[in-house]
């Protein structure tokens, strides 16, 4: 399996561990320590000027961070990769580094919550033109391609509607046009698609999700090739959003179990969208994996071994009725995140669609009565008993 060779060989493992004595430690150690000594000012120097392998600061590097840094870039398959204290912080500097005032970028009109704020009310304030444009289309996303285009940036699948970008096709524009093509790759994990491999100059990660897996860190990540990744690093050590190397340490053992997760996160949801597809109290059922999905074909391109673990479906239920389903529900809590191990729901409308005009929303299929499912790792039968009896209590 790509990249996860070394995953478990070279880096997890002890051959990077310090020694004791005449053993190392299997798992490496947390780097708890937030500066680093020196025998002689010579030694300091030479590692502030790159000369001598050390660590300085940890705002700007860390062991344990730097474990983690390696091992994401050989699941990207990428030259580099830095992480960063939320998928919000790995956005916002990695936009720094591409963009100066004057510049203008074209964005997908169906992103996550938070990155759509960032592109509307910040980058706008400091002077970069942003363009929202239905990523989907091609067509319209060259159009609006301009002089001082600088990115064009985009998730590999959308949130709440399951559509998968046509990335090698985004990127072919950009190349042809001098654009940086960024991929916020959160829904997708590495194990199912590599962003690096389709044309994408930068990988983003919101780590919170897939990567680390179990819904106890909160951490973002940046891949790229090696120019690009030094400027982000220098914005990095100016701009202070580095992880905690805890949490480095927390998402390198949530790595191990990635690509077993992804097999059955993608597995369960395939088989649930289909049992949803049936159910009498169920409308429209969203999910990458189903054929009369309208980017199943681009789909079948950009995702490997996989449709990956996150499904929304319409409830056929007023907003009483839709507040009996979460009711009835006796393990799927309501919670406003996703890709953990346990399935949780949430409610577009209600949380991460909150901001946007109830007009637009309602235009892009995102209706008050959309659920968001993030399908667990639990046994298929423990999920599909918990929805159905809930769906069958509804009149
Ligand atoms: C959660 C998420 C983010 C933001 O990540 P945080 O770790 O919450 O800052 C960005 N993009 C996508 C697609 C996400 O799901």
């Amino acid at each position: 399996m790509k990249g996860f060779e070394k995953v478990y060989r070279g880096f997890s493992g002890s051959k990077k561990s310090e020694r004791l004595g005449v053993s190392r430690p299997e798992v490496p150690p947390i780097y708890a320590t937030s500066v680093f000594s020196f025998d002689r000012l010579e030694d300091m120097d030479r590692v502030f000027e790159g000369k001598s392998h050390g660590f300085i600061y940890s705002r700007i590097d860390n062991p344990t961070n730097k474990l983690l840094e390696d091992v994401l870039a050989e699941l990207e398959l990428s030259e580099q990769a830095l992480v960063f204290s939320s998928g919000m912080a790995a956005i916002s500097h990695s936009l720094m580094a591409a963009l100066k005032p004057g510049d203008h970028v074209v964005v997908s009109d169906v992103i996550y919550g938070g990155s759509y704020a960032l592109f509307k009310d910040i980058l706008g304030s400091w002077d970069v033109e942003v363009d929202f444009v239905d990523i989907f289309d091609v067509e319209a996303v060259k159009r609006s391609i301009r002089q001082n285009t600088k990115v064009i940036y985009c998730e590999t699948i959308s949130n709440p509607m399951m559509e998968v970008a046509d990335i090698p096709s985004l990127s072919s524009l950009a190349k042809e046009n001098g654009i940086l093509l960024f991929v916020d790759n959160t829904f997708a994990s590495p194990v199912l698609c590599n962003p690096v491999m389709l044309g994408a100059n930068v990988v983003i990660h919101s780590l919170t999700k897939y990567i680390n897996g179990h819904s106890d860190v909160t951490g973002g990540m940046v891949a790229g090739e090696k120019t690009f990744m030094e400027k982000l690093l220098k914005i990095r050590t100016i701009i202070g959003g580095c992880m905690s190397p805890f949490d480095a340490w927390l998402t390198l053992r949530g790595i191990k179990t990635l690509h077993a997760r992804m097999k059955v996160h993608s597995e369960n949801a395939m088989a649930l969208a289909r049992l949803l597809e049936n159910h009498p109290k169920v409308g429209k059922v969203y999910y990458p994996g189903l054929e009369r999905q309208k980017t199943y074909g681009i789909a079948r391109k950009v995702l490997e071994g996989g449709f990956g673990g996150m499904l929304s479906f319409e409830l056929l239920a007023d907003e009483a009725e839709l507040n009996n389903f979460l009711e009835n529900l006796e393990l799927i809590e309501l919670v406003p995140s996703l890709a953990s191990v346990s399935t949780i729901l949430s409610i577009p409308a209600k949380t991460s669609h909150r901001a946007v005009p109830e007009d637009v929303r309602l235009s892009k299929g995102i209706s008050n009565s959309l659920i968001r499912l993030s399908v667990g790792i639990e046994p298929l039968e423990v999920i599909w008993k918990d929805i159905s009896n809930s769906l069958d209590k509804l009149s």
